[in-house]
């Protein structure tokens, strides 16, 4: 089962990641399938920066000084994608295990589509070429308004090249996650991120849990 966590800064992806792996450990999820030859169960694992190429191809693309032009970084996102299907998440998926994934597919068309501007369709095409078609399960979305993920984000003392982004390119991206969702049927669900971290794992659990049912 592939499972997806989509959302803008600050939404609490990474944190709720870890929780969803420990609650998978903790209900027996993960040793049902250790039962059924399944090993490894469950693989956590992120994009960009999944593989060892992409962890080069992270630093690049969150760090360098260098202008890149919006097609050069939409082809960035999609090495690292390809590199990461191949290499992790298509063997890990034959295997009948668990992907748990911080960012995927979604988050291109958010970023580079609704927030750079570039072509939807040409990006479905990347997107199609980098995954060989895989898709995720159920993409869980967590969703916060821009400024308070922004804000929670800063607190946190991030930084990376995209710290100075104007808040109108987070709202261009909170609005091509909005558009997914609505049209993601029940594979998408929206979690309500802009809450304490405790009712967002409560809700995130629950989806997970009808999910694997
Ligand atoms: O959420 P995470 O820390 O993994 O995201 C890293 C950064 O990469 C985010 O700040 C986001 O702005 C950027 N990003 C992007 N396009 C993507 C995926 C991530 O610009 N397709
Ligand atoms: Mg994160």
């Amino acid at each position: 089962s592939f499972i997806v966590l989509e959302g803008g800064e600050g939404a609490g992806k990474t944190t709720q990641l870890q929780e969803i792996a420990q609650w998978l450990q903790a209900s027996g999820w993960l040793a049902k399938l250790r039962s059924r030859g399944i090993d490894p169960p469950l693989v956590v694992t992120r994009e960009p920066g999944g593989t060892a190429l992409g962890q080069d191809l992270r630093h690049l693309l969150l760090h360098t000084t260098m202008e890149i032009a919006p097609l050069s970084e939409l082809l960035l996102y999609a090495a690292d994608r390809a590199q990461h299907v191949a290499t992790c998440i298509q063997p890990q998926l034959a295997q009948g295990g668990i992907v748990l994934c911080d960012r995927f597919t979604a988050s291109t068309v958010a970023y580079q589509g609704y927030g750079r501007g570039l072509d939807l369709a040409l990006i479905d095409q990347v997107n199609r070429i980098a995954t060989a078609g895989v898709v995720p399960d159920l993409v869980l979305w967590l969703d916060v308004p821009p400024q308070v993920g922004l804000e929670r984000s800063r607190q946190r003392g991030r930084s990376d090249r995209f710290e100075q982004t104007a808040l109108a390119f987070h709202e261009r991206v909170q609005a091509g996650f909005a558009a997914q969702a609505a049209a993601g049927g029940d594979r998408w669900q929206r979690i309500q991120a802009d809450a304490p971290p405790e009712v967002i794992r409560q809700a995130i659990q629950t989806c997970v849990d009808q999910h694997l049912r």
